[in-house]
């Protein structure tokens, strides 16, 4: 690759005005020449907006050169160069041009997609002062007698419930909590319960100090800290409540004092008020941002600006962060690194994981991944020596103990509207004691299936391979897949008999289940139907983390990251279904996610139990869990996979096809097998139809490809993607996908 940073000079060609090569969004793996008399070297990185077709379009400006293999005279000129913000640094162009080399995505897209919306438009950013304030808590604001505001108020009772918790708020957070928050703000700053400050990012920063490290926790610390200025990609293996938070907590305080940055990636959404809560209350006086894709436009490109400029020390987003500029990039976490959120599943099919990787070999800084149940890849790595493992393998908080697991075998167990009598009475025990419990199943809605007692007819999905969910509530049946929703049927369109039945149970189920049996218990569903408003989910967890809650039945939202203290028994419903799948990685999946929710379980000094209703009490997964034992079940799924020819002992790439006709899929994937010179080191497999047969009324198949040898799986796909380009694609949408999560 040519240095970026110099302007090209083509000696055998008539000098002529420099020449910008810019990457563009559009789905065409080239950059695009232009005339620019005024470019230097020093506009690599900057946004451009030039003539394309017949509309001006923006991208940004990959290279300087003297020549171009275009025609003097076909060459335009560029209409204008930002300089409205500083360009992109070298470093995030290099990891762009990674990402497009390693997916095979053009790199105009890969450029774009990095970019927050704002700076994708031809309209130059006006900048506004990006000046922070937050509000920080006065010795008044903690002495006044906060009864007084009358409970209605629930603006300013949760802005008091938060600065009692984290002592600061800014006011970002502060708007993202209500529309009228900054108002009440101003009435406190009135009363002199709050001060506001503006947040320097130059300040020093101050870091409120934290429990003492258990042996562990400082080992883990010191191994990181001792390398803390090279590339090492750490597995930072710890259960549940292990205090992995504390670490990354006191990396960061260390990347601060030597004014660096540490980007902190965290799988989803949901998760990031909780962590960003955390993190401001430990380090009130540093600019921190939130990058992730429910933010606003303008709010989007000012973290943006403020990660490349240096200013913000902490970023804590979703996978798209891993693409923001960081001048002074010092650290990468990556929390719960086996989510399969961090894979983007449309256009630019990145896993943020390992870009993260790539960005810190790139950097040469230290990556932390972090889980209580890794990857097997990241797992493999760390065993085989590729990766450092560090582990922390007991519970943070003093007392606090690992739940005991349980199977409720069914077989044998009566059980009455999906719930079994074990279950029913540890429930009632744990209401006796004032603790909560969680009911667990990864299914929303009512029922999962319609069903014709007389014909056994089911209703279908007539745009998906899958059948439509029961929403009893709403008389609707939807599919999960697409979003179809119709009115309920009144009688069977097979045979028009009226006995449809819903069958199965959902979380609306076991809700309705649960109320009937337990009248006087608080219970509270929480899945993607019920935290849909803005504003559910963390209202939701309020509610939880202030006891107005006793049962809690949930989706797999619930299992992820959040600490309940008074949590002390959980249910798990329906799990085996997935034991048995014919998806290689549904086991690990499995594991991952019953880990996660037992984890939910005695958190603090209570202790907890977990129940599995399963038919398989004896399944081996089932036996890791009841033993908490990660890495005797990994061990063996290794050895299924190694056997089987599974990642991680190979690497994997699939072309997607979609159309409206299997055969047109089909005949599109037969023919770039054909292409394919597939070899002793690379295999090529044939077309089959995907797992999901039909999704959104297109057709889905698939073309397997794969390799001991990443390297050799790459160059073959490099290859192969120059003559993939050529194949004419009639009503055929296509796709390649490097280690690929779905089939
Ligand atoms: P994990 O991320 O590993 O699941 P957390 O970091 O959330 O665990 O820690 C679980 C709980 O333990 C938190 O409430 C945290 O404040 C507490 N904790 C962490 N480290 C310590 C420590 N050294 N001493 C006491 N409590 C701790
Ligand atoms: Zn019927
Ligand atoms: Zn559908």
């Amino acid at each position: 690759m040519l240095s970026n940073s110099i302007v090209q000079i083509c000696p055998n060609i008539f000098p002529i005005m420099p020449i910008i090569r810019v990457a563009l969004d559009v789905p065409v793996a080239t950059l695009f020449d232009y005339l620019a008399s005024d470019a230097t070297a020093q506009d690599i990185g900057a946004r451009v907006q030039v003539p394309f077709g017949r509309k001006l379009m923006t991208g940004v400006i990959m290279e300087v050169s003297a020549c171009s293999s275009v025609s003097p005279g076909k060459l335009k000129p560029a209409a204008h160069i930002f300089h409205d913000v500083p360009p992109l640094p070298l470093a995030l162009l290099d990891l762009c041009r990674f990402c497009s080399d390693y997916y095979h995505h053009p790199l105009g897209e890969v450029m774009m997609n990095a970019l927050p919306g704002r700076l994708r438009s031809s309209k130059p950013l006006v900048q506004k002062s990006t000046t922070t304030f937050q509000f920080c808590f006065t010795d008044a604001g903690r002495a006044a007698d906060t009864a007084s505001i009358p409970a209605r108020n629930i603006v300013q009772n949760h802005l008091l419930a938060r600065l009692r918790e984290s002592g600061v708020i800014s006011h970002e957070e502060a708007k993202q909590l209500s529309p009228r928050a900054p108002k009440a703000l101003q009435k406190f700053v009135t009363l002199g319960w709050v001060k506001e400050v503006p947040i320097h990012p130059a300040s020093v920063t101050k870091a409120v100090s934290g429990p003492a490290l258990n042996t562990e926790q400082q080992s883990a610390l010191a191994a990181i800290a001792a390398d803390i200025s090279e590339f090492n990609a750490w597995l930072l293996h710890g259960i549940t409540g292990s205090g992995k938070t504390e670490v990354y907590l006191r990396l960061i305080t260390l990347l601060l004092l030597q004014g660096r940055q540490t980007l902190v990636l965290v799988p989803e959404i949901s998760l990031t008020p909780q962590l960003e809560a955390v993190f401001r209350a430990r380090f009130p006086t540093t600019l921190l941002v939130c990058l992730h894709s429910r933010l606003n436009a303008s709010e989007r490109v000012n973290g943006w600006l403020q990660a490349q400029q240096g200013e913000a020390k902490i970023i804590l987003g979703t996978r798209l962060a891993v693409f923001t500029p960081l001048p002074k990039l010092g650290l990468i976490i990556v929390d719960e690194e086996q989510d399969g959120s961090f894979k983007q599943q449309d256009g630019l099919r990145y896993s943020a994981r390992d870009v993260a990787i790539f960005r810190a070999r790139q950097t040469n800084v230290p990556v932390v991944l972090g889980s209580a149940t890794p990857s097997l890849e990241s797992y493999y790595n760390a065993i085989n020596g590729r990766y450092r493992m560090l582990r922390l393998s007991s519970r943070a908080v003093k007392n606090a103990v690992l739940p005991t697991v349980h199977c409720v075998d069914t077989r044998a167990a009566k059980s009455k509207d999906g719930l079994s009598q074990p279950l029913i009475m540890a429930l009632e025990k744990c209401l006796a004691r004032n603790q909560q419990s969680l009911i667990f199943l990864n299914r929303r809605g009512y029922a999962p299936v319609l069903l014709c007692k007389s014909c056994a007819w089911t209703a279908t999905c007539h745009r998906c391979a899958s059948r439509l969910v029961v929403h009893l509530r709403e008389k609707q049946l939807r599919c999960h897949h697409c979003g179809h929703q119709e009115r309920f049927p009144s009688a069977c369109p097979e045979c028009g008999d009226q006995d449809i039945v819903p069958f199965g149970h959902g979380t609306q189920r076991v809700e309705a289940v649960l109320t009937e049996r337990f009248p006087d218990a608080r219970i509270l569903r929480i899945d993607r139907d019920s935290t849909r408003l803005k504003d559910g989910w963390e209202r939701m967890l309020k509610d939880i983390y202030e006891q107005r809650v006793d049962i809690l039945v949930g989706t797999q939202i619930l299992a992820k990251g959040h600490d309940f203290p008074n949590l002390s028994l959980v249910g798990i419903l329906n799990s085996d279904a997935s034991l048995f799948s014919t998806d290689f990685r549904a086991a690990e999946r499995l594991f991952v996610q019953l880990m996660q929710v037992a984890g939910r379980a005695g958190r603090a000094n209570i202790a907890g139990e977990v129940l599995i209703q399963t038919e398989f009490p004896d399944h081996p997964l089932y036996h890791a869990l009841r033993r908490h034992d990660y890495d005797t079940l990994a061990q063996m799924l290794l050895t299924e996979r190694k056997m089987a020819g599974f990642p991680p002992f190979v690497y994997q790439a699939l072309l997607r096809a979609e159309a409206p006709q299997i055969n047109a899929a089909l005949d599109f994937l037969a023919s770039a097998a054909a292409m394919a010179e597939s070899s002793r080191e690379v295999e090529v497999f044939d077309p089959v139809p995907a797992q999901m047969a039909r999704l959104k009324g297109l057709e889905r198949a698939h073309l397997l490809v794969q390799s001991g040898s990443r390297k050799k799986l790459q160059e073959f796909l490099t290859a192969w993607h120059t003559k993939l380009v050529t194949l004419p694609v009639r009503k055929v949408r296509w796709a390649l996908d490097v280690d690929p999560q779905e089939f």
